[in-house]
């Protein structure tokens, strides 16, 4: 498939790792944001075929696992009611709450549905008008222009029975707060491709500045990949602080200025707290007051819910680049995909359900070195 194939080429890929080789002279400690990315990365065992001195660590651009405890408590008592139809995409569904999961509420009789589109659930309060019917709205900027356009379309279409449970974050103020945390290790971000198709990468400069780190927006097959860490290392190198794109195809620094238009009438920025990480001020993105009829958390009156971490769990260690999945206790032991702890073993885009699934017959002659 063409924009695919020719980004999986293995001799491409192998070419772009050589050039790294070649340009690096000492050690670089690189995140990439994007769980997306972590997956292709593990998967194609792009970590294993770099020079030792490149290590990569995995940032929380994992929706799923970033969307904090209270609120998935949140969702399941408000998918328990019997007056609701709650809709959501499928990798919630196992996400682990205090106790339970959507899974669990949906075997003992709720009516919990997965979809592909909110406009799924909007067309689903249509048809349902003797019902309420809640969208769990989490994600990163990329998931955004399509919340909004639910609340949009049904607000156009009278529709008092939709609303949404939101938990948007924001790349940018994750990043400042990893950059500005006294334990930070990451020298280089490869920013998120997706991302910034949506928000362009105007916002990143004042960090670069801020913070005298580059950062290089990179895609997400193997060859894009590899091209955003050589394009790191290269910068790192030469000692030069920049924003770059190496996922020009798809990328310009603007981004989607209509979309962008369409999610500030909607959303305003929020402090929002991160699963495992805490509370990150002005983090993520809420429904504006003029649109609380479709805020779910108001109209089933959930806002006061509150819940304690598993204390086993250290992802919040893992996604701020600290520790890898491996050097957690419960990793394949008490934490497993089928019994999870933790969101980062659940979500397909998880740092600790990557290193699960395509890594765990390598941990122990390769990764557990730095144990
Ligand atoms: S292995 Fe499980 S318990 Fe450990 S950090 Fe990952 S999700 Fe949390």
């Amino acid at each position: 498939m063409k924009y695919m194939d020719e980004y999986r080429d293995a001799e491409l890929v192998k070419g772009v790792i050589e050039k790294i080789r070649r340009t690096v002279t000492r050690p670089w400690v690189l995140m990439e944001i994007c769980g997306g990315q972590t997956h292709a990365i593990v998967r194609h065992g792009i970590d294993q075929l770099l020079p030792p001195e490149i290590e990569l660590v995995h940032g929380p651009g994992c929706p799923v696992c970033v969307t904090p405890l209270e609120l998935i408590d949140k969702a399941l008592a408000i998918a328990a009611r019997p007056d609701v139809i709650f809709c959501s995409y499928g990798d919630m569904l196992r996400v682990p709450g205090t106790g339970r999961d959507l899974f669990s509420i949906k075997a003992q009789g709720g009516d919990v549905r997965v979809v592909y589109s909110p406009l799924d659930a909007v067309k689903l309060a249509k048809q349902n008008p003797d019902k309420q019917v809640v969208f769990f709205a989490i994600g990163f900027e990329t998931t955004a222009p399509p919340n909004v356009m639910s609340i949009l379309q049904a607000q156009r279409l009278g529709l008092t029975n939709f609303s949404i449970l939101v938990s948007h974050v924001r790349v940018p103020p994750a990043i400042k707060a990893i950059l500005g945390s006294p334990s930070n290790r990451v020298q280089g971000f490869l920013l998120a491709g997706h991302v910034s198709a949506v928000m362009g990468y105007w916002e990143y400069p004042p960090l670069v500045d801020e913070f005298q780190i580059p950062m290089v927006v990179t895609g997400f097959e193997p060859l894009d990949i590899v091209q955003g860490i050589l394009k790191t290392v290269e910068l790192l190198e030469a000692g030069k602080i920049e924003v770059a794109n190496a996922y020009s195809r798809a990328v310009n620094f603007d981004g989607n200025l209509p979309a962008q238009k369409t999610i500030n009438q909607v959303f305003e920025e929020v402090d929002r707290k991160w699963r495992g990480i805490g509370m990150i001020p002005m983090s993520g993105w809420g429904l504006r007051p003029e649109f609380d009829a479709f805020n779910a958390e108001k109209r089933f009156d959930v806002e006061a819910i509150t819940a304690d971490e598993s204390p086993l769990c250290i992802a919040g260690q893992i996604l701020q680049g600290l520790k890898k999945p491996h050097h957690c206790p419960a990793f394949g032991k008490q934490c497993t995909p089928e019994n999870p702890l933790g969101a980062t073993m659940v979500s397909t885009e998880g740092a600790c359900a990557a290193y699960y699934r395509y890594g765990r017959d390598r941990i122990p002659q390769v990764l557990l070195a730095d144990n």
